[in-house]
């Protein structure tokens, strides 16, 4: 397992865009949408991780609800693994709260699964796999 990005919650994509770039630089930065998810998101290359400014595209986007709950700031951390279905099944036998019991489609080309805050000290984490 190793970390795979950090997702930060924002209201503009611009404006923390231009916030974050004075932290990491303008290089290699990746931007897409996953509708799925309802977000926009501009990721930022940080070592081997990924630091991810996440902006809802609609009201109803699981991103405008925590930022309308408890503001701007850290949303989740994201932990890459190999086989996801398998870590999801090996958690929820062990008792752990999950969000999704079956992978969805991701930003970066990835599945992803969402477990919930409660089970991890109040930590939204995200378990992802690269696709193929
Ligand atoms: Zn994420």
């Amino acid at each position: 397992m190793k970390v795979s990005h950090i997702g930060i919650a924002v209201r503009s994509l611009e404006e923390a865009g231009v916030n974050y770039a004075s932290l990491f630089g303008e290089e290699n930065l990746h931007r897409e949408t996953v509708e799925e998810q309802g977000v926009d998101i501009l990721s930022f290359p940080v070592g081997d991780a990924v630091v991810e400014l996440t902006a809802a595209t609609r009201d109803e986007s699981p991103i405008a609800k925590f930022i309308e709950k408890r503001g701007e700031g850290i949303h989740h951390i994201a932990f890459e693994v190999e086989n996801l279905q398998e870590e999801l099944d090996r958690l929820k036998a062990a008792g752990v709260k999950l969000i999704n019991e079956i992978p969805r489609e991701g930003a970066h080309d990835m599945l992803i699964a969402f477990i919930h805050p409660s089970s991890y000290n109040g930590v939204l984490v995200e378990l992802c796999q690269k696709k193929g």
